[in-house]
């Protein structure tokens, strides 16, 4: 039995109330609320007395909270990026795109992250601990209610890596697709990874058709292991061999991220390696401008130059795309902001 209120399935809230006396049909009632209305607390359920909220208030079950305590918007408009406070003060990142045709939301899955990528401002500070299945679908909640219209597809691509949060992750993921709330299809689903091969494999076989998308960044595994640790465990066969897996299961053509760093990862030689890794497989690379942090002085792609890798890469018969840019400026890139509000929580 979960512990998070808002984490449970319909049939667990159901459980969940009989054990403690109270009508079963309560739970479906108790699901709606959270994951239909989205609600955080329990302080009037739609259909309940005063004296079974209190009944249930006494039973001191959490519930995973996430707060949007900061709120900042590019100059165009179609991105947001929120400064959210979870349930025990830690402070997490999430992004809204708005396009045309849809909204998506990038979510985060820890409280910082162990991965240790030399380009990334999450992992600076290490992991702080796994973000909970109720704080994950109250990031989203919260980010919605924001926007105040649907939000069609989710990216875990924030703070952390999924795979090394992989039930309470896969529970969140559950929670938004269940009929009884939020109703999100799997499809409109994308998990973010670094290259955990045993998580990919995890993934193809739990019959749920999520996109996949694995953070690439590097076209040997020679320069990969200089700014991706993980690249030391997995090779980049391991992981490709892996999606190769995840495709065959679920018919999902995977996506790899690639973060054009200027002088390190844009060389003709990339290209040639590129080619060799995804030849005659069905894979759609997605082309990403560095934001520089201070840890690692890189500078940040112009148009120019991430055009003309797409182009050489399109050339070699490969399907590459270009990021649209989130127009953030210095707090664009991953775990800025959680770092910034940080730094102001500990000068306060
Ligand atoms: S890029 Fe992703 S996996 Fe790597 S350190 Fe950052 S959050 Fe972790």
């Amino acid at each position: 039995m979960r512990e998070e209120l808002n984490a449970m399935l319909p049939h667990e809230l159901k459980d969940f109330m009989q054990s403690n006396g109270i009508a079963g049909f309560r739970g479906a009632q108790l699901f709606t609320h959270f994951h239909k209305h989205q609600n955080q607390s329990i302080d009037s359920v739609k259909g309940f007395s005063a004296s079974l909220v209190e009944e249930l208030r006494q039973l001191e079950a959490p519930i995973g909270q996430a707060e949007i305590l900061e709120r900042i918007q590019s100059p165009s408009g179609d991105t947001i990026k929120y400064g959210i406070r979870l349930t025990d003060g830690q402070m997490v990142e999430a992004i809204s795109m708005i396009y045309k045709s849809h909204n998506t939301l990038c979510l985060s899955t820890q409280v910082g992250c162990r991965m240790g990528c030399a380009f990334c401002a999450s992992t600076k500070n290490g992991l702080a601990r796994n973000i909970t299945a109720g704080e994950i679908v109250s990031q989203f909640y919260a980010a919605e209610r924001d926007l105040g219209t649907p939000i069609q597809n989710i990216v875990l691509m924030g703070i952390g890596e999924p795979f090394d949060n992989y039930d309470e992750v896969m529970r969140a993921l559950e929670l938004l697709h269940d009929p009884q709330g939020r109703g999100m299809s799997y499809r409109n689903m994308t998990i973010s990874t670094c290259g955990i091969v045993p998580g990919i494999l995890r993934l193809a076989k739990e019959n749920k058709p999520m996109n996949l998308a694995i953070s690439l960044h590097a076209t040997s595994d020679e320069e990969r292991k200089k700014i991706m640790p993980i690249a030391n465990t997995y090779s980049i066969r391991e992981i490709v061999q892996a999606c190769d897996t995840y495709f065959e299961e679920t018919g999902r053509r995977v996506t790899y991220e690639y973060t054009v760093i200027p002088g390190v990862n844009n060389k003709s030689s990339d290209v040639d390696h590129l080619k060799q890794i995804f030849s005659g497989r069905n894979a759609h690379i997605n082309l990403i401008a560095y934001h520089p942090i201070k840890e690692y002085e890189k500078s940040h792609p112009n148009e120019e130059q991430l055009h003309a890798f797409q182009k050489a890469l399109e050339k070699k018969g490969l399907t590459a795309t270009v990021r649209r840019s989130m127009g953030l400026g210095e707090d664009g890139a991953c775990g800025q902001l959680r770092a910034k509000m940080n730094r102001k929580g500990e000068e306060a």
